[in-house]
């Protein structure tokens, strides 16, 4: 995703000698003069305004300070020598950079309460303004251990234990219902039959699809602008929409963090709602029957029309002391099914027939 530069932030840095916050561009303790660590890493700063100061940007932009081997002075990202030694900086550790340190926000940055007195001062101030105390950051304390994870207890157990039995009774109870069944004697009390055969013909049907994919034959009825892909520029033949995610800040290992944005173009196209003649069943010729010589209906086809699709149904009824069970079979083995001929049904437990042989 292509980024963009808002602006530079001032970061900041706690002397870890005097606890004193700096501004990042200065590489010293303006309270007790102690150098900032080679190891320190710059704080995000509670004042987030974009700087103005040209000179201030131009230094964001040399990259990050080069550490001296020598005597582990920060250096500007472009120089040579040491400012402090004069030492060849071309063998010094560039400091660590980029890295996102959160969200950019410019909103008014929080009052700062001092721990000591309890005034609030500006969160850009390095000692309270009314004690005195240094305010930077406090050195962070190790998280305490996360509990170990609570043993399940045992009622959570019990309720499992009778969960899984119920999902067994009810798929017991659903295998004994379709698949076990008893043998009853059975004679063919009636027979009953219908094939019929669809009737089509292209008649419009709405639909909907992006310009480009529509049917040159279509009926385009309403187009609307929508949404259609993102690219990491703009379409110069379409509505094109900005779309930029939140701002965050980005370590530049020299006090100071760039601003950045991921946007990308949202390219817009036009939908449409159209209509197509497609082949639809108008009608259904249907012929039925109540016995064993089932055949297909005739069907006769006005101009554009075609034959569509073909169902058919067979059916048989039992009747055994005084029940009845119907069986639905199909075309090759209805034939058999005379009527009062005797029959062995597999009746299953709802009452439906699963199979059937002559009884012997
Ligand atoms: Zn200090
Ligand atoms: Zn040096
Ligand atoms: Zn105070």
């Amino acid at each position: 995703m292509p980024q963009e530069t808002l602006g530079y932030v001032e970061m900041e840095w706690t002397c870890r000698r005097c606890n004193t916050k700096n501004p990042g561009l200065q590489k010293t303790c303006k309270n007790c003069g102690a150098a900032i660590d080679a190891d320190q890493k710059f704080e995000k700063a509670s004042d987030s305004t974009l700087i103005k100061d040209a000179q201030k940007i131009e230094q964001a932009k040399k990259g990050a300070d080069i550490i001296c081997p020598f005597c582990s002075v920060s250096n500007a990202g472009d120089a040579k020598v040491c400012a402090s030694c004069g030492g060849d900086l071309t063998k010094g550790q560039k400091r660590e950079a980029g890295q996102v340190i959160g969200a950019h926000s410019e909103a008014p940055a929080a009052k700062v309460i001092c721990p000591a007195c309890q005034t609030a001062n500006s969160a850009s101030a390095s000692n309270c303004v009314s004690c005195g105390r240094p305010l930077g950051n406090p050195v962070a304390q190790p998280a305490p251990a996360a509990p170990t994870r609570a043993a399940m207890p045992q009622a959570a157990w019990i309720g499992v234990a009778v969960g899984i039995l119920l999902m067994l009774c009810v798929c017991g109870g659903l295998y004994f219902a379709f698949f076990n069944t008893t043998d009853v004697i059975g004679t063919v009390s009636a027979v009953a039959w219908e094939r019929s055969i669809g009737i089509e013909a292209r008649r419009p049907v709405t639909k909907e699809n992006w310009r480009d994919s529509i049917p040159q034959d279509a009926e385009i009825k309403v187009c609307e602008e929508q949404p259609r892909t993102t690219r990491s520029s703009p379409d110069p033949l379409r509505r094109s929409e900005k779309i930029c995610g939140t701002p965050y800040q980005v370590d530049l290992g020299n006090g100071m963090s760039e601003v950045r944005q991921d946007c990308e173009y949202q390219i817009y196209d036009e939908r449409c709602s159209y209509t197509v003649l497609e082949w639809t069943e108008i009608d259904r010729e249907v012929a039925r029957g109540a016995d064993l010589n089932p055949f297909w209906p005739q069907v006769s086809l006005a101009q554009g029309e075609r034959e569509g699709s073909r169902q058919e149904d067979y059916e048989v009824t039992f009747s055994a002391d005084g029940a009845t069970y119907i069986y639905d079979t199909n075309a090759s083995e209805f034939g058999q099914f005379d009527l009062g001929s005797r029959w062995t049904l597999a009746v299953n437990g709802i009452g439906g027939v699963n199979s059937v042989e002559p009884a012997r």
